[in-house]
């Protein structure tokens, strides 16, 4: 029984929450923003300067508190989003090149986790969603405890991806309980937030969500946790590579020169923070034509291979471009888990093998 959440509630909370340095309240600073009820979930976000992020975290604390002490209040997810001043998604500065060294640390939550690995891609639409989502399910078929956290937060999939609906259940206050999608773990973005909000949301106030998303669930012990990385290779995907502790990544590329470019670029950066490349994943390589069989390399092919021997990279292998794949992955019927016996079933099997393998393998094996 669940009382519903009264906005005006809502926001007087957050108004009188005390700002540092005796600069007022929050309500009447002008620096709230993009306050949101959901179900039994709040978000909210404080606008600041890139600066004041440090002094600030203290206010989004008790905001948070705030939220949650109201009734109804399940999940208060506050974030601070500092937004620059040409408001550009390209105008992203240059990452400091000091802050990569950070050494590698992570939320508790993640403190039964062996291996967080992330899967990324220089764009949006290459199919990095589908990829994560059968990758984890093929590294779930070798027996493995895997979890899968759509952090993607321009276009959450995994509840299409996995069938998955409804919310998380909140234990002890605070954790999220993933739900099960096929035996892996699944935690999504778009679970608890709103997705117009989020679609407005600037790179930090995103990094901070999903920093924040990525310590309070529950994920118990896992061997692996897969990350749906947001696309793109800006400061939000660069702060959450350094922000969790990742053990390697995939990147995934359509076999169009563009996106290898943009594929050049994810390795660029994982490779600025230390993290090493798992592989390589060429999606949507050739065209199998459903009537007859034949495939042709519509994009072009071979591309994504021979620039992964350039860039020294693994290839993981290249998925075609398949109606009933993407028949299927948005039935909630992904092929990794319905159809492994299927020839692309068996490829994402022995991408999650090689993965599992160079995870389990020494630094440089
Ligand atoms: P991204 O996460 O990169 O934005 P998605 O995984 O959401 O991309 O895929 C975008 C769309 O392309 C989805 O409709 C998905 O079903 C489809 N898709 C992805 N990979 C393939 C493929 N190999 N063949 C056919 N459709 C695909």
């Amino acid at each position: 029984m669940t009382a519903a959440i009264d906005a005006n509630a809502v926001r007087a909370a957050l108004a009188a929450v005390p700002l540092p340095g005796g600069e007022g309240d929050l309500g009447p600073s002008g620096r709230l923003a993009e306050v949101a009820v959901r179900g039994a979930t709040v978000t909210a976000g404080i606008r600041i300067e890139p600066a004041e992020a440090a002094a600030f975290e203290p206010v989004r604390q008790a905001a948070e508190a705030a939220l949650a002490a109201l009734p109804g209040v399940e999940k208060a997810l506050v974030a601070l989003t500092a937004e620059r001043a040409s408001g550009g998604q390209s105008a992203a500065p240059p990452p400091k090149p000091g802050a990569a060294a950070a050494a590698p640390r992570g939320p508790a939550a993640l403190a039964e986790v062996a291996h967080v690995i992330a899967v990324a891609s220089g764009k949006g639409g290459v199919g990095k969603s589908t990829t994560a989502c059968n990758l984890a399910l093929g590294l779930r078929g070798m027996g493995l405890r895997v979890g899968l956290l759509d952090a993607d937060i321009y276009g959450p999939s995994a509840p299409r991806l996995f069938g998955l609906h409804g919310r998380p259940r909140v234990r002890e206050g605070r954790m999220l309980e993933p739900m099960d999608g096929y035996g892996v773990k699944v935690m999504s973005i778009g679970f608890v937030v709103d997705e117009e909000a989020a679609m407005i949301w600037r790179g930090p106030m995103v990094q901070s969500a999903i920093t924040q998303l990525l310590g309070e669930v529950a994920w118990g012990t896992l061997d692996v946790l897969v990350v749906d990385m947001p696309p793109g290779t800006g400061d939000a995907q660069l702060a959450l590579a350094q922000g969790t502790r990742l053990s390697g990544a995939v990147i995934v590329s359509t076999p169009q020169d563009l996106a290898l470019i943009d594929a050049r670029r994810g390795i660029a950066m994982f490779a600025k923070v230390d993290v090493p490349i798992l592989g390589l994943i060429e999606n949507m390589g050739v065209f199998v034509c459903p009537t007859c069989g034949s495939a042709h390399p519509i994009f072009g092919s071979g591309g994504a291979r021979a620039e992964a021997e350039r860039l020294h990279v693994p290839f993981l292998g290249s998925v075609p471009l398949s109606l009933g794949l993407r028949e299927s992955s948005d039935a909630g019927r992904p092929v990794a888990a319905c159809e492994p016996e299927s020839e692309v079933g068996q490829l994402y099997a022995r991408m999650a093998a090689s993965v599992w393998e160079r995870l389990r393998a020494p630094a440089g094996g």
